[in-house]
């Protein structure tokens, strides 16, 4: 069950290769009108998997082009496939596509910005650094990679930043030192961050350790691949008969919702807690690997995102419709 997505069709006009394993595609929708579209927006791109229709979200690279919707995609390839797929796509290809939409509130009203992008988290980043740099803000950002070589577009955040761009190359020994970063920052300074979920809970607890205000840490994840390692598992639901498998290859939420114990859903990114339900034992451990839930309900294990969350063995949860969703 979930909320109505409205689909566009689109064309894929061309690829480029922008760092071994990250490619840049420009895809155009039908009859599209080059509107402009808040910082941080993403599109939702129809990909098929296993022969499956399924949707994976990519951030929209810079700010609004009259050619098109610009995306790079990083090639997962421990991964279920939607990556794997838009990497097979070529120029020419027709897809279906959603509206841009942002999940990162953007206030222009700061002195000071603290962008910071982990890898591939470099793609809804560009465009605020495009956009903060044209108004003249004081903004920096930090690029964490493991090499410069495998870092998407450094000549451009080079050209747009100058030394406004600090680059944290792991292979020269240069690590991303959020506590030190932090603490330096002025108060009232707004930090955006995208990049993998351990950078973003380091981040959360330096932010915090340096005396800032929570919500002045904006932040987006492209999903986690948790703490252990991603193996199939099983799910007893309470008061019946019921087990099911949820195989290496599926969520939690998608077993569920085919079986026909419908779980309510939206983001499917661990993000908005609506598919969290009640968990009542776990003959294993559970894997939390959403950002809805603090640390220490994750610890108390009284409830599970479907979306996004996994475990080790069995878990048991109770009734999957929750009466303050319906
Ligand atoms: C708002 C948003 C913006 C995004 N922007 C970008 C972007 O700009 N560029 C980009 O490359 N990606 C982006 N992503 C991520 C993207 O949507 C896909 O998740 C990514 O391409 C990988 O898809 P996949 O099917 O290849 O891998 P997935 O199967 O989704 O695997 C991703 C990770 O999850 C683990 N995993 C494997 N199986 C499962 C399972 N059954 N359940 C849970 N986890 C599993 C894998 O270990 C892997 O590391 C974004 C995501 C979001 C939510």
């Amino acid at each position: 069950m979930r909320f109505i997505e409205t689909w566009i069709p689109a064309t894929l006009v061309s690829t480029r290769d922008l760092a071994p394993g990250i490619r840049e595609f420009l895809i155009r929708p039908d009859g599209f009108d080059g509107a402009a579209y808040p910082v941080g927006s993403h599109i939702n791109v129809s990909v098929t998997i296993c022969g499956l229709p399924e949707t994976r979200s990519y951030s929209l690279v810079g700010e609004a082009s009259p050619a098109g919707f610009t995306i790079a995609v990083r090639r997962a390839e421990d991964s279920r496939g939607g990556s794997r797929y838009m990497w097979q796509l070529a120029p020419g290809a027709r897809l279906d596509i959603t509206r841009p939409a942002s999940l990162l509130a953007m206030d222009w009203a700061r002195q000071n910005y603290c962008l910071i992008a982990g890898g591939i988290g470099i793609t809804p980043i560009l465009g605020a650094a495009q956009a903060l740099a044209r108004r003249g803000a004081d903004v920096t950002l930090h690029y964490a990679v493991r090499s410069r070589k495998e870092a998407a577009y450094l000549d451009d955040l080079a050209g747009l930043l100058g030394d406004r761009l600090v680059v944290h190359a792991s292979d020269e020994g240069d690590r991303l030192d959020l506590d030190a970063l932090f603490a330096s920052l002025p108060k009232g300074a707004l930090a955006l961050l995208c990049g993998p979920m351990r950078m973003l809970d380091g981040a959360r607890h330096a932010w915090i350790g340096a005396g800032h205000p929570l919500p002045d840490l904006r932040y987006e994840t492209f999903g986690s691949s948790g703490r252990l390692p991603t193996e199939t598992f099983r799910v007893r639901l309470k008061d019946s008969n019921v087990e099911l498998e949820i195989p290496r290859e599926r969520s939690m939420l998608d077993v569920l919702n085919a079986g026909g114990f419908e779980v309510m859903y939206d983001c499917k990114r661990g993000e908005c807690g609506l598919c969290a339900i009640d968990v009542v034992e776990v003959d294993g451990e559970i894997d939390h690997r959403d950002v809805f839930f603090s640390d220490h309900q994750k610890q108390g294990n009284a409830k599970i995102c479907a979306c996004v969350s996994r475990a080790r063995g069995t878990i048991t949860v109770d009734t999957l419709l929750r009466a303050d969703a319906i």
